[in-house]
């Protein structure tokens, strides 16, 4: 299983990201956060990290598994610019 760091899609605020990259949700209806979405850069799918851990540095554990069913990504997950997010406001 390999490490990837992922890069923060600032273009979207509680939407989905781009595949390969993760989103902030400071919180939502759905989700307590704070905690992201990934995109998965092989399939496109789009999950939240509510079921997982984030630290400060923004490892991510458990590992990611892809939810779709025939996807194979399998990974160890660091968010970059979790730090940031955590302390920037975010919206109006
Ligand atoms: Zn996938």
């Amino acid at each position: 299983m390999s490490d990837v760091r992922l890069p923060r899609d600032v273009r979207l605020v509680h939407a989905w990201p781009a595949p390969g990259s993760w989103a902030f949700i400071r919180k939502s209806d759905k989700v307590a956060g704070p905690t992201a979405w990934v995109g998965c850069p092989e399939c496109g799918q789009a999950a939240n990290l509510s079921d997982h851990a984030i630290d400060a540095l923004g490892r991510v554990t458990p590992s990611l598994d892809c939810p779709t069913g025939d996807c194979t990504w399998h990974v160890h997950v660091t968010l970059d610019g979790w730090a940031q997010a955590l302390v920037e406001k975010v919206g109006t």
